[in-house]
């Protein structure tokens, strides 16, 4: 049984009551580790050592900071299959996906973020002859990070890396879902010699540790990714205090699939966009509306690939699709699946959780799934699953498209599929969505703002928007 701990002051550190937290193996429904159940006690620890290291870090050379979130990139690297087997134990992602994508895109930020840091420019308006304007962008002090189970490491170091880039320190708690590689972070951030309390991981549940985080009058920004709820009642508590906030949500993204596309590459790519890590990225395209010319070669085709996406052991190299995270999140997502036959969806592929043999009996598996035959505004085509289920639907004309596609709550992502340039630029342009991908999916660059319209979040993570995000304008004048 592992035993983690708490990252504050620069030391491994037991909660201070002495709780712990059962942490389960998606993949075979047994505890493997225990995690610090922390409370207010263990976060006001944190934000007083963020607090003590704060001013030797915000005047440290913007290199100095980059040379260290750079060996952290190194050390994540050199540890690359020790954290993908974790992340994969933890969050039951197959082991495959977190080696090529969740790990190298950790490094990748802290790497990304630890080299921006020494080209982020402030603005300077001349006024001719009258006086010079300048911008000094200060780090906002300490910040507090939470992030949500699905892509651990991932989407923990996209938000640590800029804060810590910027000259902010930071009091961070992951999911209490998924708190491992959080945790070997911790140990890595030691061996790197990241000075003490520059940044502090604090283990638990929302209310029990991120509550106090965003209640702390001393942290002055939180960087959220979670769901829609969670996001409303940070942003409840943490408005009146004006703090700074980054708000990154749910989702519920549609794939616009035109008969001029590529249908191979559209097939191919959607079916990874639909079950990529069991339908739990927040990226995930729920929604797959298919010009009606082609409706049925792409459902034959599309059908056909789920077939042979084997659900199986995270470990096994011929996994496709692993386990949910948590029994309650699989029970969730299996009353969606219920409720859409309830609403008259014809279900195409999938709808029954899968019953492993051995190791894995236990396990949180969900066949892929998939239904026609709903309307857009039925509740299936409007709220979050977040899991393996998909629909399909028809439609004949590009504005009855964008209108099912604009129709909902959301909107944090889309895909287009055509080879008319014409139309993908002027689709996108009409989409209310953060980000389009027009014939790709989870295409990335570091340097572009992420985030989502509506209610899928407030703000823009990613690049330059991030340093901005973690830092506070000021503006200087001098009379010429
Ligand atoms: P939650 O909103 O349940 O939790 C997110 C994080 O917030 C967790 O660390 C959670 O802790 C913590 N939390 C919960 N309550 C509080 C509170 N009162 N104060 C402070 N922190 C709190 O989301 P999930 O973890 O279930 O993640 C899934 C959601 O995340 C989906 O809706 C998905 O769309 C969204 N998401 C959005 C992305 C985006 O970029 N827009 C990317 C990825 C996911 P704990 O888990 O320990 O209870």
């Amino acid at each position: 049984m592992l035993h983690l701990l708490n990252y504050i002051g620069g030391q491994l550190v037991a909660p201070h009551a002495g709780r712990y937290l059962d942490n389960p193996e998606p993949a075979t429904g047994q505890v493997f580790s225990r995690i610090p159940d922390s409370d207010a006690h263990d976060v006001q620890q944190a934000v007083a050592a963020a607090e003590a290291a704060l001013p030797a870090w915000r005047l440290l050379p913007a290199e100095e900071r980059g040379r260290l979130l750079v060996r952290i990139s190194e050390l994540i690297e050199r540890d690359l299959e020790r954290l993908a087997q974790a992340e994969s134990q933890d969050n039951g992602k197959p082991v495959s996906l977190a080696r090529a994508v969740d790990i190298p895109r950790a490094a990748s930020n802290f790497a990304f973020f630890g080299t921006a840091a020494q080209h982020f420019a402030s603005e300077t308006h001349f006024q001719e002859g009258v006086a010079l304007n300048y911008t000094v962008r200060h780090p906002l002090g300490v910040v507090g990070c939470i992030s949500p189970w699905n892509l651990p490491l991932y989407l923990f170091t996209w938000k640590i890396a800029p804060a810590l880039a910027a000259g902010c320190c930071v009091v961070a708690k992951p999911s209490e879902i998924t708190p491992y590689t959080a945790f070997l972070l911790s140990e890595l951030c030691i061996e790197a010699g990241l000075p003490a309390g520059v940044l502090n991981i604090v283990h638990g549940t929302g209310p029990g540790a991120g509550q106090p985080i965003i209640e702390h009058p001393a942290i002055k920004a939180i960087s959220f990714t979670g769901g829609t709820k969670t996001g409303e009642h940070i942003a409840r508590t943490a408005a009146p205090m004006f703090k700074k906030l980054s708000l990154e949500l749910g989702g519920k993204n549609p794939n616009l699939i035109f008969a001029d596309c590529d249908l191979d590459e559209a097939v191919r790519t959607s079916l990874r966009s639909s079950f990529a890590n069991q339908g739990q990225i927040c990226l995930c395209g729920s929604r797959i509306l298919v010009e009606r010319s082609i409706y049925e070669p792409f459902k034959e085709r599309f059908l056909a690939g789920v077939a042979g996406l084997t659900v199986g052991d995270p470990q096994r190299a011929e996994s496709r699709q692993g386990a949910l995270v948590s029994e309650a999140h699989l029970q969730k997502v299996m009353s969606y699946i219920e409720l859409a036959q309830q609403e008259g969806g014809r279900l195409l592929a999938g709808g029954q959780r899968v019953q492993l043999e051995g190791r894995c009996a236990g396990g949180y598996f969900l066949q892929p799934t998939v239904f026609e035959g709903l309307a857009p505004d039925c509740r299936t085509n409007r709220e979050e699953i977040f899991g393996p289920v998909v629909t399909l639907a028809p439609f004949d004309t590009e504005e009855e498209a964008l209108t099912w596609a604009n129709g909902t709550e959301y909107g944090l992502a889309a895909t287009i599929w055509t080879r008319d340039l014409n139309r993908a630029h002027r689709v996108a342009h009409a989409l209310h969505s953060g980000i389009v991908w027009i014939n790709t999916w989870l295409h990335r660059d570091l340097r572009t703002p992420f985030g989502g319209m509506k209610n899928s979040g407030v703000g823009r993570e990613g690049g330059v928007e991030a340093l901005r995000f973690f830092t506070e304008p000021q503006s200087i004048t001098v009379k010429l």
